[in-house]
């Protein structure tokens, strides 16, 4: 699970880390809220009006959901459990509420916060973007002050200065999951693994 405040570059080191690993998935959210240019319907999001969202509660279709800056965002869970099932290691761009519950009912998932290099730097990337109304951009930058007080709950931190470094200090966490020896003697035990 990857969390961090909107602007501090999820999507970009997202994109960089796929680049590096043929073994991740991407979890693609439901969410309320409108595309924003270039956004592709059930590629960055499954785009879905508050009444289909609120069926897909109903449903109990989500591994967790939240609200965020007034909409609406949820992990569906039947493609998460697809992919681990297929062997991929799953990766959730989820915020703070959301990677709380997930922790709760996944206690193996592995959390990391990205930060921005400094408050400054994270409103030029908000604004550079170029994607959200100023009123967005307010409302997203007093959340990023309350979502840095989660930062100490993550398992990791990784500050995004440069984009291939931070993708390149994931791909080194994923790497060092795989190697606790927990998880090893497992996989030694299920005979997919030399010793
Ligand atoms: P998020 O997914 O966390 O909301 P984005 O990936 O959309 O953030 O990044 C926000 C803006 O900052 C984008 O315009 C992106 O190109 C830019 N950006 C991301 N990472 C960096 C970086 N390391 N250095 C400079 N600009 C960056
Ligand atoms: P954005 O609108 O900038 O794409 O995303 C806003 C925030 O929602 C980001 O912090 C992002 O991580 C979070 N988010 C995206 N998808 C989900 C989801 O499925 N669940 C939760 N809880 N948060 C999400």
């Amino acid at each position: 699970m990857l969390s961090g405040p909107s602007g501090s570059g999820k999507s970009t080191v997202i994109s960089a880390l796929m680049r590096r690993r043929g073994d991740i998935r991407f979890s693609v959210s439901a969410t309320t809220r409108a595309p924003r240019p270039g956004e592709v319907d059930g590629v960055n999001y499954f785009f879905r009006t508050h009444e289909e969202f609120a069926r897909m509660i109903e449903a109990d279709a989500f591994l967790e959901h939240a609200e965020y800056v007034g909409n609406c965002y949820g992990t569906p869970a039947a493609p998460v459990e697809e992919s681990l099932n297929a062997g991929y290691h799953v990766l959730l761009d989820i915020e703070v509420q959301g990677a709380e519950q997930v922790l709760q009912r996944r206690p193996d998932a592995v959390s990391v916060f990205l930060c921005p290099p400094s408050m400054a730097e994270l409103e030029r990337r908000l604004r550079g973007r170029g994607t959200d109304a100023e009123e967005k951009i307010l409302g997203r930058l007093a959340t990023a002050r309350r979502e840095y007080g989660r930062a100490k709950d993550y398992a990791y931190i990784v500050v995004n200065d440069d984009a291939d470094t931070a993708a390149a200090e994931l791909d080194a966490i994923i790497t060092a999951e795989l190697c606790r020896s927990e998880k090893r003697m497992k996989a030694i035990m299920e005979g997919d693994r030399p010793i």
